[in-house]
């Protein structure tokens, strides 16, 4: 929780709701924060090691990691 990465986050001091939609078709607006995220590629990466299910992290939807995982294991 201590990550550099995350004193530059572009999330920084907004309502975490927004970060935790009901459904993916809810994201948009914390999609759109994480397209203005310098830090966007680090905070998908923290979100993947770490198996992060719930939540928007670097601008992807849960699903959307899991759609990543599955692309790599592939690649591997
Ligand atoms: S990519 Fe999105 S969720 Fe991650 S730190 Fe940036 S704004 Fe926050």
């Amino acid at each position: 929780m201590s990550a550099t990465w995350r004193k530059q986050a572009a999330c920084r001091g907004i309502d975490p709701d927004v970060f935790y939609p009901i459904s993916d078709e809810e994201a948009g607006e914390a999609k759109s924060i994480c397209d203005q995220c310098i830090v966007r590629e680090s905070c998908l990466e923290h979100a993947l090691a770490n198996r992060e299910r719930e939540g928007i992290w670097g601008g992807t939807t849960e699903r959307e990691r899991r759609r990543i995982h599955r692309q790599r294991r592939k690649s591997a």
